[in-house]
Order: C-alpha cells, then sequence, then structure tokens
C-alpha cells in the first residue's frame, strides 16, 4: 500500500515538474527584430483617396450572372492602369476569363520559381438605401474620422490596392526584380471564383510552380478572446467546401388523410440527425501550433494549459468549443442553409428539399461528408446530391516556420514589431484555394490591422479601412515584394 502511494506521489510531482518546465519555456512576447528596417514614406492621404476611388466603382458579385455590369470592372481597370502607370508599365497584362487580370512582372532569373500576389476586384452587394445601417454610403468612398469607408474598403480593394500602391512605388524607384513576380487580381471571388480557378489553371498548363501564393484570409488582429495584443494571424490552410442537397420524397395529397411518411416530416427528422452528429472536434497540428504561438501573451494559467496540451488538450479542447469560431477550427462544421417545400397549408408537397453547407476540415474530404452524412441519416429514401456538382477538398498545409513563412514572418515582424506571429486555418474560401494544384504554399495573410470588434464589418454594414492601417499596409507590401522579387534560391 505504501508502495503505492508512494509510486503515486512520485508520478505526480515528475508530471508537475514537466508541466512547469514547460510553462516556463514559453519566451517573453517579441520585441522586433534588431536590426531596424527602414520602410519606404507614404503619403497615407494620398493612398487613402486611392483606395476611396477604387470603391466608388460597383464592382458587385451577386448569385445572377445577368447582374454582372461589365462597363464597372472595365471602369475599375482604367482606373488602375491611369493610377499605377509605373506598374503597368513593368508588366505584361494578360486579361483571363475575360475580366481577371494576370500581371507578370518578369525576373533576370528563370531557373526561379515566380511568387503569386492575389486579390480580387469584386465585392459583395452593399444597400445604399438611407435606412441600410451604413453610416457612410457604400460605394461613395467617404473618407473620415480617420478610416476609409466602404463596401471592399478591407475585402479586398483593400489588398488589391495596397499591393498596387506598394508595386507602382517598387517599379518606379527603376527595382528590376530577380525572381518573377505575378499579380492576379480575380473578377468573381465572391461567387464563382471561375477568374482565379483560370488563372491558375493556365499556370499550370504552363509548368509554372510557384514559390508561394499570398492572398486575402488572415491579418493581424486585437482583441480576440485568448490575446488581446496583435497577433499576425497567417492562414497555412483553408477548410473544404461543400453543400448537400438532401431532398424527400412522398405521397403528395389532401392533408386530411396524411400518409405516415411525409416529405417534410422525413426531412426534418434527416436534419436533426445530421446536427445530432457532429464531425470529430479536436486540437490538430496547425492549432497546436497557434496556441503555442500566442503562449507568451496568454494568462500563466492559459500558457500552462496551451505548452502543455499532451496533458491539458481536452480541457482546451473543451474552452475552444464553447465558442462558434472555435468550433469551426475544431472540426467540420454543419450548417443547414435553405429548406424548401409546401405550398398550400391543406396539400402535402411530394417532395421537400435542404441545403446543407459544411466547412470541411482537413481530416475529413468531400467523399467521406458524404458517408458521414448518409450513416447519419440511415434514410435510403433520402436523396444527397452535392449542389453545384462539385465540392472542394480543404487544402494542403503549407510549411510553418520554414520556406516562405519565414520570409512573410520576418516581414511581419519587421512592419509591426511586437507583434506575435501565429499559423492559422482560414475559416471561409478564397481563390487561393484553386492555386493548390500549383503549389502546397499558400499563405493567405493581409498586412492590416483589426480589431475582433471590427470582424462583423467584412461582408457586413460599416466595412472601413484605417488610414494609417492602410499606409502601414502599404509599408508591408513594399517589403514583401522588395524581398520577393529580389529573393535568391
Ligand atoms: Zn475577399
Amino acid at each position: 500500500m505504501k508502495r503505492i502511494i508512494f509510486a503515486g506521489v512520485f508520478t505526480l510531482i515528475f508530471i508537475t515538474a514537466i508541466v512547469l518546465y514547460r510553462t516556463s519555456q514559453v519566451g517573453p512576447p517579441p520585441t522586433g527584430s534588431d536590426v531596424k528596417v527602414d520602410l519606404i514614406t507614404i503619403d497615407a492621404s494620398e493612398t487613402a483617396t486611392h483606395l476611396a476611388q477604387a470603391i466608388r466603382f460597383r464592382t458587385v458579385s451577386t448569385q445572377d450572372p445577368a447582374e454582372f455590369v461589365p462597363e464597372v470592372f472595365l471602369g475599375l481597370q482604367n482606373w488602375m492602369r491611369e493610377t499605377y502607370p509605373q506598374f503597368y508599365g513593368v508588366v505584361t497584362t494578360e486579361m483571363v476569363d475575360t475580366y481577371s487580370q494576370l500581371n507578370i512582372w518578369q525576373g533576370s532569373d528563370p531557373s526561379l520559381d515566380p511568387i503569386v500576389f492575389l486579390a480580387h476586384q469584386d465585392v459583395v452587394p452593399a444597400s445604399d438605401a438611407a435606412d441600410s445601417g451604413w453610416e457612410k454610403p457604400p460605394f461613395a468612398g467617404v473618407i473620415e474620422d480617420g478610416f476609409i469607408w466602404g463596401r471592399g474598403a478591407i475585402d479586398d480593394k483593400g489588398s488589391m490596392i495596397a499591393l498596387l500602391e506598394a508595386a507602382d512605388r517598387l517599379a518606379a524607384s527603376g527595382f528590376a526584380p530577380t525572381r518573377t513576380m505575378m499579380f492576379a487580381f480575380g473578377h468573381n471571388e465572391e461567387v464563382l471564383g471561375s477568374g482565379a480557378k483560370t488563372i491558375a489553371k493556365l499556370l499550370k498548363s504552363r509548368g509554372v510552380h510557384p514559390y508561394a501564393v499570398i492572398d486575402e484570409g488572415g491579418a493581424i488582429t486585437t482583441g480576440m478572446p485568448d490575446v488581446k495584443g496583435p497577433v499576425a494571424r497567417i492562414g497555412v490552410a483553408e477548410k473544404g467546401y461543400v453543400t448537400l442537397i438532401l431532398t424527400a420524397k412522398a405521397k403528395g395529397g389532401h392533408s386530411s388523410t396524411p400518409p405516415t411518411r411525409t416529405a417534410i416530416g422525413a426531412l426534418s427528422r434527416a436534419i436533426a440527425a445530421i446536427e445530432a452528429a457532429p464531425f470529430t472536434q479536436k486540437i490538430d497540428p496547425v492549432i497546436a501550433k497557434m496556441l503555442n504561438a500566442t503562449a507568451p501573451e496568454q494568462s500563466f494559467m492559459g500558457r500552462m494549459a496551451v505548452s502543455n496540451l499532451w496533458l491539458f488538450g481536452p480541457l482546451v479542447t473543451k474552452k475552444m468549443k464553447q465558442t462558434q469560431g472555435g468550433r469551426a477550427m475544431l472540426g467540420t462544421t454543419i450548417a443547414p442553409t435553405i429548406i424548401n417545400a409546401g405550398f398550400k397549408e391543406n396539400a402535402l408537397p411530394r417532395e421537400a428539399t435542404a441545403y446543407v453547407n459544411f466547412r470541411i476540415h482537413d481530416r475529413d474530404s468531400v467523399e467521406s461528408v458524404i458517408a458521414h452524412v448518409r450513416k447519419a441519416i440511415d434514410d435510403p429514401e433520402i436523396t444527397i446530391s452535392i449542389a453545384g456538382g462539385v465540392g472542394t477538398e480543404p487544402s494542403p498545409v503549407s510549411q510553418i516556420g520554414t520556406g516562405p513563412y519565414v520570409w512573410l514572418a520576418d516581414v511581419v515582424a519587421d512592419v509591426f514589431p511586437g507583434t506575435i506571429i501565429a499559423p492559422n486555418v482560414v475559416l471561409g474560401g478564397t481563390d487561393s484555394r484553386y492555386f493548390a494544384i500549383v503549389t502546397d504554399d499558400i499563405y493567405r495573410f493581409a498586412p492590416y490591422t483589426f480589431d475582433a470588434s471590427d470582424f462583423s464589418r467584412i461582408h457586413g454594414l460599416n466595412e472601413r479601412m484605417g488610414v494609417e492601417d492602410f499606409a502601414r499596409g502599404v509599408q508591408a507590401y513594399y517589403l514583401m515584394l522588395e524581398r520577393a522579387g529580389g529573393l535568391g534560391g
């Protein structure tokens, strides 16, 4: 008995020692690199004016292709050429899928793989109505209170215009890249992404294997629940996407003599069954690295937990599961989004359909999601089909801590000293998903700082970009381009 107690106490002391040791190994928060980097001088009000001008082109994407207005896109493109003559003077511009732009700035060393920067010209709709809830009209391009207001200020004219601002200045300086740099500006990211998809296929057909692809999807956040200070969240992976259409059929007829199985009843049971069978939710290697990276800014307890996931993993998982964002990071999500059935209160519909959207975690696939759903429903009379005929698999995971990640992290450290840099999984979809056919190293990150309270502005009301944040973003892109273009093998 004594021996057992002794062994127990010994084990406890041993585990405690490991936990405390690992906690103590967490370094201090970053202070930035020792080498002072000279950033280019930016006239913040001039760059802000340019973004405001770009916002005024209503390059809106809606689900209905008939609503696409070619003139607006051509107007924006003409404006881009006029505003950034140095850039368009050094690149060759190819129009792809009619309205998407592939700009190639040829490097002197053809043996180096090119780097590709993505951004999109289109935006999601926004209402001009006085009662829409917008504090400034969404397409007026108002600069007020230190912000550039309007639809696209962040997503994604913020990125596209900042890239152009940076590249135009770099071209004006006489810079001649060693590595080829490509700037691909899709025109329908928010709906189909056919522009970016066609560009990716074109690059593949030419045998191009990019060194890295940079796109939207991550930024520097402040005020997050886990870490209040700034964290640069570099999207090293993106979840997959599929929408399944469930269809239940039944006998129609008068509602006074219903059969035991009705279409609406069967479909409702199916949806409830899917929601009752969630996918596996646990911390994967990317999330573990993210948690580890944020450890220095966490409370002692948080630091102890995330630096000892071997012991506290289940506890951390439980905490993450309490938030919608946390759950989405841990596994494949289930979201019933559309339901259709019935037309008359006293008639039984012969058919009921539902759309259920899934964002697929790396450990699942389109096929495994369908299998999971079929098993959960357990009703052979419900048919399952894929909306649009095709889903998107989860992306590969890009290098973390090596390769292009280091280049990007170094730029962030130099332009935003004191910022924690952490890998992240992007929960939405970006154009970069199509580039998985040409490279594994895709980084979804735009160099802007947003507070957690601002996230709802993206695709929501009152989208805006800080004037100073935008100028800082241009400085960051400039450094990215200068270093990427000048990189050796
Ligand atoms: Zn976007």
